[in-house]
């Protein structure tokens, strides 16, 4: 505990993440965004040759995808909603009112059509699957996207709002697993190129509630997610910075990702924690680039 506090005030110090009174919600300087971008430049370097679709979607998503997504089943206490005004004149005035006496004015906003995304990958089923049937080569697609997940934290690599970089296979069960195995060792390889020793572990994903207990059971045993483990906060307690998760067909089935011949794709996605691999890298290397190894600087900018 003591430790996390001591980095998030050592960021804060340097200006490299910036406070805005809310734990998990940082302004982030220049030079930690200069770290990110040589980050994701990397990324490109190791997986730009497999021809992935980039596609940017906004850190919100439609709200009848969410619903449809089962987010709510799985993950209700980390979901982000958009709430607006959307009264008339004398509303206004009560809303005003209730502001000024300090009462809670927020009850009275009504859900918009927006929810705020949870993960990269989400609003892509849906959208590949509008396409109609995949190729029967699958598809592979490059993300990124800033999450939102209600996890305040001092720990500084817990942010309610982050970006995820992610790269998304669909296709056959060979394929995805495939894919998912080639960037296991691609992680390792790349966190190595800038000087950060991992370790890879089997992992669950936080299902909410007693029956979610099961789940995750069952996510384990099942070997469907993985986890790229560095120490940043802690050691005994390492912080994924990287996730390869199998999906099997869930998402074929659920969102209709199908081949030509009607058969369900199976899908898999591997994410990258933008800020939790930058703030892994100001931990090992100093809170200064200019002091980091120049093995690390050349890895990440030349
Ligand atoms: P997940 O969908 O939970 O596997 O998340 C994908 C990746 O996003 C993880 O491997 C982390 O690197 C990153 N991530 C997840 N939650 C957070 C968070 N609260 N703050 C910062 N990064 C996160
Ligand atoms: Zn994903």
């Amino acid at each position: 505990m003591d430790m996390q506090r001591t980095f998030l005030d050592r960021l804060f110090e340097s200006g490299l993440l910036i406070d805005t009174g809310v734990e998990g919600l940082y302004g982030r300087s220049g030079q930690f965004e200069d770290v990110i971008s040589a980050f994701e430049r990397l990324i490109d370097r190791f997986g730009g040759a497999d021809g992935a679709e980039a596609i940017r979607f906004p850190p919100g998503m439609n709200r009848a995808y969410f619903e449809k997504s089962g987010y709510m089943k799985s993950f209700p206490q980390l979901a982000g909603t958009v709430h607006s005004f959307c009264g008339c004149e004398l509303d206004h005035v009560s809303l005003l009112k209730c502001m000024e006496e300090g009462g809670d004015w927020t009850g009275e906003q009504k859900a918009t059509d927006i929810v705020l995304t949870p993960a990269a990958c989400y609003p892509l089923y849906p959208t590949v699957a509008k396409r109609g049937a995949l190729p029967a080569n699958g598809g592979l697609y490059d993300l990124q996207s800033y999450c939102f997940r209600h996890e305040p934290s001092n720990d500084p690599a817990r942010q309610q709002l982050f970006r995820m970089r992610e790269h998304v296979r669909m296709g056959t069960q060979a394929d995805v697993t495939e894919f998912r195995q080639l960037w296991m060792e691609r992680g390792v390889k790349m966190m190595a190129e800038v000087g950060l020793e991992v370790t890879i572990d089997i992992a669950n994903d936080p299902f909410f509630g007693r029956a979610g207990k099961m789940l995750a059971n069952n996510q384990r045993d099942q070997n469907l997610k993985f986890e790229l483990l560095i120490p940043i906060t802690s050691t005994t307690n390492p912080t994924a910075c990287m996730s390869f998760n199998y999906h099997q067909d869930a998402f074929g089935l659920k969102w209709g990702l199908t081949f030509e011949d009607g058969s369900t794709a199976h899908t898999a996605c591997v994410g990258f924690g933008l800020e939790r691999i930058a703030l892994a890298l100001f931990h090992h290397h100093g809170l200064d680039v200019n002091d980091w190894p120049e093995k690390v600087r050349s890895a990440l900018w030349t």
